[in-house]
């Protein structure tokens, strides 16, 4: 046992942990939780703590079930708000085969790998995601449009809210779990909600991603209303998306910071940010997965269609924030395609390898969007090449297949589940007769 596990496991006994949970995440994105006693951790640490894997949605065949979860002892926190029965700690998991291989579908490892082979060329990589969710009222009926609990809009501050006394909970239980929150407000849709996490390495942060989703849930249900992370959720609002704002480091130094660049921004930045519009089109299905993400990219309010740049253009897809000079550590770029239902996990391992394909194959930036690309004509768009974003999964699944980037990102085991699971969404979702089918076809008396 390493320093780092024992001191796990005398907190667990400072602190009176009653019980622990273990856990990890599926290649859709969908938090799995095993709980075990306190006394069982030991030997959790030193042997994994076994499961069957064909039970998991994409994690091993049949013939190869039997998987080891290994808790991650960083990962180590309390969860907040369930004292009364005992305290409850969690801890992620790295999971592997019994021989002691990674899995080579756990999502945890796919990003891994990509953030090892970004560290092999002397980079570590940093988001900060802005995370956009909706807080209805509970309802049964998913036929019948869910309620706002409010009708508040962007910025708005509205004295006792229950949005407000929802962010305000929700930020003490998440900084609570050390995870530290930059930003929070009300968002431009009713009852939509932005929360914004302070900045760390990516793995740390899609853990942090994948607590964020579960404590946001537990805390609206605490306040009787339910949080939703669909990306577009009504038809007349904006949709929830997840800006993610990314930068490369080398040691304490950010490589996108060039005080003589063009937006402080450095010939590493900009060929990061290439390999990102190259890429984007084909990384879509992981950037956003279901098939509802593609009504959010296509229905405006400032979510992106096309594959442009920007800086402080937010019809663009990649937008280069205002920079002060002498901030070099705030250098980033703004990937403003992926939304809230993304497995974090994956989408940041995307990200992160077509902004290094740019730097490898040294991609020349196109020129910066400098009209609202949106209300450009097709053809004035064609002229500038300035080329969509798939209009929907099917396309984004197509572009996908061929996309070498993404399956030598994901593995072969977790490229092929993921586009099996995707065409059965797609399939499913096809089959469907619509409202809107049949109130034009349909003769109404
Ligand atoms: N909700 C918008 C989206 O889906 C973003 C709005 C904003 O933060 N500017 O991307
Ligand atoms: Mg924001
Ligand atoms: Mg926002
Ligand atoms: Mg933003």
């Amino acid at each position: 046992m390493d320093r780092q596990q024992e001191h796990v496991l005398r907190s667990i006994q400072e602190k009176d942990v009653r019980f622990v949970r273990l856990w990890f995440t599926d290649v859709i994105g969908t938090l799995k939780s095993v709980a075990i006693a306190p006394a069982e951790l030991e030997e959790a640490f030193e042997e994994g703590i076994g499961f069957d894997g064909s039970s998991i949605e994409g994690l091993a065949r049949v013939v190869e079930a039997d998987m080891l979860a290994h808790p991650d002892a960083s990962t180590f926190q309390i969860l907040p708000g369930r004292s009364e029965d005992g305290v409850v700690a969690r801890l992620f998991c790295d999971i592997t085969t019994r021989d002691g291989e990674p899995a080579r579908s756990d999502p945890r490892y796919v990003l891994r790998r990509a953030l090892e082979r970004a560290s092999d060329m002397g980079f570590g990589f940093y988001t900060h995601p802005e995370i956009e969710f909706y807080l209805f009222h509970p309802s049964n009926d998913p036929d019948i449009d869910f309620r706002p609990i409010d009708r508040a809009g962007y910025f708005d501050h509205s004295a006792r809210s229950v949005a407000q006394d929802f962010r305000r909970d929700a930020v003490a239980a998440l900084e609570s779990m050390n995870i530290p929150v930059e930003f929070s407000h009300h968002e431009s849709g009713p009852g939509q909600n932005e929360i914004d996490l302070r900045y760390t390495d990516a793995l740390s942060m899609a853990d942090n991603i994948m607590t964020f989703r579960t404590v946001i849930q537990e805390v609206a249900i605490s306040q009787g209303v339910v949080a939703s992370f669909m990306p577009k959720p009504l038809i007349e609002h904006p949709g929830s998306g997840m800006h993610t704002h990314m930068s490369l480091f080398e040691g304490d130094r950010n490589v996108f910071y060039d005080p003589s660049g063009t937006y402080l921004l450095s010939a590493t930045a900009r060929k990061f940010m290439a390999g990102l519009l190259e890429h984007s089109r084909s990384i879509a299905a992981i950037t956003n997965q279901h098939v509802n993400s593609y009504k959010r990219l296509w229905a405006g309010d400032e979510a992106p269609s096309f594959v442009s740049w920007g800086h402080n253009n937010r019809s663009a897809l990649v937008r280069v924030p205002a920079l002060r000079q002498g901030k070099p550590q705030s250098a980033r770029i703004e990937y403003r395609a992926i939304d809230s239902a993304a497995n974090p996990y994956l989408a940041f391992a995307v990200l992160l390898n077509a902004g290094i394909d740019g730097i490898e194959r040294n991609l020349e930036l196109p020129d910066e969007a400098l009209d609202d690309v949106m209300a450009l004509t097709r053809n004035e768009r064609r002229a500038l090449g300035i080329r969509s974003l798939p209009g929907n999964l099917e396309q984004a699944l197509s572009l996908m297949h061929d996309s070498e980037l993404v399956a030598d990102t994901l593995g072969e085991e977790a490229f092929e589940f993921f586009l099996r699971n995707k065409e059965q969404e797609w399939q499913g979702y096809r089959n469907q007769v619509t409202p809107f089918e049949r109130e034009r076809f349909l003769p109404i008396n």
